[in-house]
């Protein structure tokens, strides 16, 4: 049984065929990252798996939900799938905390108090407690990374979907981001990771995916991987 199930999915920007013929399964718990050159169609792929993007044609399955038209479902996923982005994608105007609460109350209906149990674990979880009632604007990149993934984790979500995480961070910043990441694969969730860090690679994926212009060019685990010439 898959968590992530992608058959003969193909994606169009207008002319540019953005992924073409996209064949993929993940198990539950499987932690696989994505690499390739930029415009290949990493990013694209999650977006897709997440509902941020629609794809033409071919089936795409998450968490047991088929994705098509039905809004419905696109709440599913959105509830089952946290996503970490390059950008953190933080709202500026909220703390840490209303951040890390907002979608717990108003896509879960969650009470404000339970919600603001919950971010608070999740903070701990990222080792950034006493940020809680800072804006953004005030924390490290490498710290407002750790409350995105914080954010994601309070919805409970059965998938985690990262788009080059540490891409935007100050060299200084990249391990404090990578860390968390490898505790949470400690974790048994499933988690898909565009990332260039070959390193993180290495050290927690089962599966290693190549991508070049929209397809999936080679895959293994990272030993066979990187053990190719
Ligand atoms: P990657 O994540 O591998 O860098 P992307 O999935 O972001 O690749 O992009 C794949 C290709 O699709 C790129 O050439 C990019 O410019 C193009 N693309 C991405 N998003 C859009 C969009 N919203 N409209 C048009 N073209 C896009
Ligand atoms: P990535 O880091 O994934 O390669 P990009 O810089 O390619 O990101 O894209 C950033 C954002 O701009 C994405 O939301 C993508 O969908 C959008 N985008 C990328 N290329 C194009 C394009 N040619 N036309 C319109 N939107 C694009």
């Amino acid at each position: 049984l898959s968590e992530i199930q992608l058959r003969g999915v193909h994606k169009w920007y207008g002319h540019y065929h953005a992924l073409d013929d996209i064949n993929l399964s993940i198990a539950p718990r499987e932690k696989v990252v994505i690499c390739g050159p930029s415009g290949s169609g990493k990013s694209t792929l999650i977006r897709c798996v997440n509902r941020l993007e629609t794809h033409e044609s071919g089936r795409i399955v998450v968490a047991g939900v088929e994705l098509d038209h039905d809004e419905k479902r696109v709440e599913a996923i959105r509830r089952d799938v946290g996503m970490v982005f390059q950008q953190f994608n933080l709202f500026p105007h909220l703390t840490i905390l209303e951040n890390c609460t907002l979608a717990p109350m108003w896509v879960k209906k969650m009470p404000k108090k339970e919600a603001r149990q919950i971010a608070m674990h999740f903070l701990e979880r990222v080792r950034i407690p006493e940020q809680a009632n800072k804006y953004p604007g005030q924390l490290s990149g490498g710290q407002q990374q750790r409350v995105a993934i914080a954010r994601a984790l309070c919805m409970n979500p059965r998938v985690m979907l990262f788009d080059e995480p540490t891409s935007a961070l100050d060299p200084e910043m990249v391990k404090e981001v990578l860390d968390t990441m490898v505790a949470l694969a400690g974790e048994g969730m499933t988690m898909v990771c565009v990332t260039h860090e070959m390193g993180f690679a290495r050290q927690v994926a089962d599966r290693v995916i190549f991508m070049d212009r929209g397809r999936i060019v080679e895959e293994g685990t990272p030993d066979e991987f990187f053990a190719r010439p």
